[in-house]
């Protein structure tokens, strides 16, 4: 049985009852970043800040929300110095989604959720799209019973994790500086505005997709939800849109189980084990047998 060490449940706890809530912090920060993307947007494009755009969210998404935030500090799926940790989870906080304790509460209760025989609509993605993008782009959930949080002391406890927690928002001040310096306003907008409203909706967009349309070959049995393998997303999203894999196999540093799929966070770490940066990177046959997991296609 595949569990999730950091969910404490009692027999009270409940993925279904609950409300979504409007969140006022999202609605003035990612509200902002869009409003600022749509106009200086407009006003700032050139084909260099396009550029300073596609490298900085590429970068960015591949090792800081893929590689740094989900395969590292989330599910452990490989091993790596610990000053690498920091600078890859530093890049997801950059991201602009919320900082590592958010992001790692965030992700466990929708799985805990979506493993459970019934969960709130909102964990599965499972209204019309447009209500759907507004509830997670601009709410938060409440369950009436919740399960608790035993995050580990290593990330709880640890002072740098604390400090990227309570400053999230304000990281994007080194990259913005930076790029101020070289490029001036419109490298901002481009590198900061454009890049952290993509990736928010996009990362929303994606999840929406993937627990709703594609192709599978794992059932979870007795999941309220499935995850699906977005083909189609797979290079943009840097291997992440193989998500019936990672329902299946949640531990697994490679999201491109079969032939023909491709996995750039995996194939970048491939390169970095290569260079002795990385070690440890466990596949599903390093994982413990799940008797709920059952094969769909041969
Ligand atoms: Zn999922
Ligand atoms: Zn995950």
């Amino acid at each position: 049985m595949y569990t999730n060490e950091r969910i404490l449940t009692n027999k009270q706890s409940c993925a279904k009852t609950g409300y979504v809530v409007l969140s006022p912090i999202k609605v003035m920060w990612v509200g902002g970043m869009i409003l600022a993307a749509i106009i200086g947007g407009w006003y700032t494009f050139s084909v260099t800040a396009l550029f300073v755009f596609i490298v900085t969210t590429s970068v960015i998404l591949c090792f800081g929300h893929s590689l740094g935030m989900h395969r590292r500090l989330i599910h452990k799926s490989y091993q790596c110095p610990l000053w690498l940790e920091y600078f890859f989870v530093n890049l997801g906080v950059i991201v602009g989604l919320a900082g590592p304790i958010g992001m790692i509460k965030t992700h466990d209760m929708r799985d805990w959720a979506q493993r459970q025989h019934y969960c709130h609509d909102y964990f599965g993605h499972q209204q019309p799209m447009l209500k759907d993008f507004f509830w997670q782009v601009f709410c938060d959930i409440k369950l009436n019973h919740p399960p608790t949080f035993n995050i580990e002391k290593c990330v709880m406890q640890n002072r740098v994790y604390q400090w990227m927690e309570k400053t999230w928002m304000l990281q994007q001040l080194p990259l913005g500086l930076l790029l101020f310096w070289i490029g001036g306003v419109p490298w901002v907008v481009w590198g900061i505005c454009v890049r952290v409203s993509v990736s928010v909706i996009g990362h929303w967009l994606i999840g929406y997709f993937a627990h709703n349309h594609g192709q599978r070959d794992w059932h979870v049995n007795h999941a309220h939800v499935q995850g699906y393998n977005v083909p189609f997303a797979a290079l943009l999203t840097m291997g992440e849109s193989y998500h019936n894999n990672h329902h299946a196999f949640p531990g697994s540093a490679n999201f491109a189980l079969e032939k023909g799929q491709i996995d750039v966070g995996w194939l970048a770490l491939k390169k970095m084990k290569a260079l002795g940066l990385v070690w440890d990177l466990v596949l599903p046959a390093n994982l413990p047998k799940r008797e709920e997991l059952s094969r769909i296609n041969n």
